[in-house]
């Protein structure tokens, strides 16, 4: 048997449909939606991200707004940019592309976007509003992934979903959005004593390492749904120069019941995510205006 294939990108394509229509709706009555992007220093992987976020604006009707700044910025400049941009009612989203340069507190720029346009999901209002199963910007990623759990039925409550990462940004919200839903969470990591004991217990396995083709079939529960966040260049070997997952895709697929590819798995529903965010964040600001 091999695995069904998610189609990450066929379900991004249509949740993006429907969020032009959310946006072309708002802007009819004179709520634009409209993101900010900041980019810091010319790392290219990052280029490459703000790029696709800002033509993903252009698709489905969101004004975006890029500011670019050398390496070398002062934490002061991205600061003032941050506290006017947080004043502005016709900005809805805010995004500040990570990773920044050693000169910023990472954490203290995240603290200074408004909870209400965190877009997102980092500053750590958000976080803990999301850790009490409260209503919260949701990081992208992990969001993207339980839109993908949804679409495909995959049952979460009761299931065994092991988190193999414990980032801020993927693992550790994946973990929480997975508790919420009434799965029963494991989450591994580099310190993790007998990765494949947990791995082989899951009925739904998420990979979030930063490592190619790390999770091979042998790891897997016949069955198991997994779902590969993983985005990985190869840098040498046949396929050098590719992309790849976390997850060794060609035995996995072998013995899962579904799985996603890397290109065209989580990648697309990150960046889907973010839009809706920004076009919740827009709505709530009208809606806000109307109250008034
Ligand atoms: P991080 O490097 O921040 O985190 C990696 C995690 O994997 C850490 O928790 C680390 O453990 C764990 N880990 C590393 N080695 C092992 C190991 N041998 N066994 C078990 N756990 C291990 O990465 P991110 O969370 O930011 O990203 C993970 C992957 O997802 C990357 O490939 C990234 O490119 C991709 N990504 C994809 C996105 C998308 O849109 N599809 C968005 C964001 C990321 P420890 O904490 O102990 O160090």
């Amino acid at each position: 048997m091999t695995a069904r294939i998610i189609d990450g990108k066929a379900l991004a394509e249509r949740v993006r449909g429907e969020i032009a229509e959310h946006a072309a709706r708002l802007a009819q009555r004179g709520e634009q939606p409209c993101l900010a992007v900041l980019l810091v220093g010319a790392d290219p992987a990052s280029a490459v991200y703000v790029r696709n976020k800002v033509a993903g604006c252009e698709k489905a009707g969101i004004r975006s707004l890029r500011f670019d700044y050398p390496g070398d910025v002062a934490p002061a400049v991205v600061m003032a940019k941050l506290a006017e941009l947080n004043a502005d009612p016709s900005v809805h989203g805010i995004l500040v592309q990570l990773p920044l340069p050693p000169q910023f507190d990472e954490a203290a720029v995240l603290e200074a976007i408004s909870v209400d346009k965190d877009v997102d999901g980092f500053h750590a209002e958000n976080v803990g509003r999301l850790s009490q199963n409260q209503e919260a910007f949701i990081p992208c990623t992990p969001h993207g992934v339980i839109k993908m759990l949804e679409a495909e039925h995959v049952p979460l409550a009761g299931a065994e979903a092991v988190v193999v990462g414990r980032s801020n940004i993927v693992g550790k919200p994946m973990a929480m959005l997975l508790t919420n839903a009434g799965a029963t969470v494991t989450v591994c990591h580099s310190r993790t004593r007998d990765l494949a004991f947990h791995t082989r217990r899951a009925d739904i396995l998420v990979a979030a390492i930063g490592k190619p083709r790390f999770l091979t079939g042998d790891l897997i529960k016949p069955g198991a749904v997994v779902i590969d966040v993983g985005i990985n260049r190869l840098t040498e070997g046949p396929d050098a120069g590719k992309l790849c997952g976390d997850v060794d895709f060609d035995s996995a697929v072998q013995v899962a019941s579904a799985i996603t590819p890397v290109p065209g798995g989580v990648g697309p529903m990150t960046i889907t995510m973010l839009l809706e965010n920004t076009v919740i964040s827009a709505a709530r600001a009208l809606r806000r205006k109307e109250a008034e």
